[in-house]
């Protein structure tokens, strides 16, 4: 389209109301996500977190109120513009049928081998892949069930510190590691948030301590 490429600076939600169906999920919520800012957002299990990460992405499309990015409403984006603007690790990490090396190099196409070895330390996964049978080269099985949720979860961060967008969503990004791959990624995401704004998902506490503002979900409404 003829819509000029647009930098990052920050996102918002303004007066959201979304629902999947008959059932209204978010309400009349609002957030402010400033540029270089980390921001958490917490909340009991089904009340609209990744929902609302998802409307970040344009998942989804909102019924009322806007999302922006940039200041320029989400929908006014074109898709390129937004896949380059952020890069998201959400609950479930798809793997394909390919190379673990193949499978990174989804989040940037033409990455060199440093780049990916580079971002697979940033996600605490690189010494795993090294002890892989031919490490990068490695098949991994159809949709990854051949490796652990942690490790599939690490991959998924790879893929993101790879595609190395200003903007990162990270829906739980650290509930199925241990606390030491934990301390790995939050101290990596802490080396990175110079010129990086985060928006993070989690139920733990430790996670949170990086985040600068934490907005709580609850019953559709967000405070
Ligand atoms: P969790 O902490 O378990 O990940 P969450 O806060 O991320 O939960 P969401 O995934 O945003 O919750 O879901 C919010 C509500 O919307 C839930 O009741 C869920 O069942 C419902 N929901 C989520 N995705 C869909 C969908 N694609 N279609 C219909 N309903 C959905
Ligand atoms: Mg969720």
């Amino acid at each position: 389209t003829g819509r000029p490429e647009i930098a990052f600076t920050g996102a918002a939600a303004e007066h959201v109301t979304f629902s999947y169906g008959n059932e209204t999920i978010l309400s009349d919520v609002s957030a402010e996500i400033p540029q270089h800012s980390v921001v958490g957002i917490v909340g009991r299990s089904g009340s609209g977190k990744s929902t609302l990460l998802k409307l970040l992405m344009r998942f989804w499309d909102v019924q009322r109120g806007s999302v922006k990015l940039s200041g320029t409403k989400a929908a006014d984006i074109n898709t390129k513009n937004l896949r380059e603007m952020e890069s998201f690790v959400t609950q479930e990490t798809h793997l394909f049928h390919d190379s673990v090396r193949n499978n990174l190099k989804i989040a940037k196409l033409d990455a060199t081998d440093e780049e990916i070895k580079e971002a697979c330390k940033k996600a605490s996964v690189h010494h795993f892949i090294m002890m892989l049978p031919q490490g990068y080269d490695t098949p991994v099985g159809e949709l990854g069930d051949t490796l652990s949720g942690g490790e599939r979860q690490r991959l998924g961060l790879a893929r993101a510190f790879l595609h190395n967008a200003p903007f990162l969503l990270l829906d739980e990004p650290t509930s199925n590691l241990d606390s030491l791959n934990e301390a790995v990624i939050l101290k990596s995401l802490h080396e990175e948030r110079e010129g990086k704004t985060v928006v993070l998902v989690s139920h733990r506490q430790s996670t949170m301590r990086i985040a600068d503002t934490v907005y709580s979900v609850e019953h559709g409404r967000m405070s």
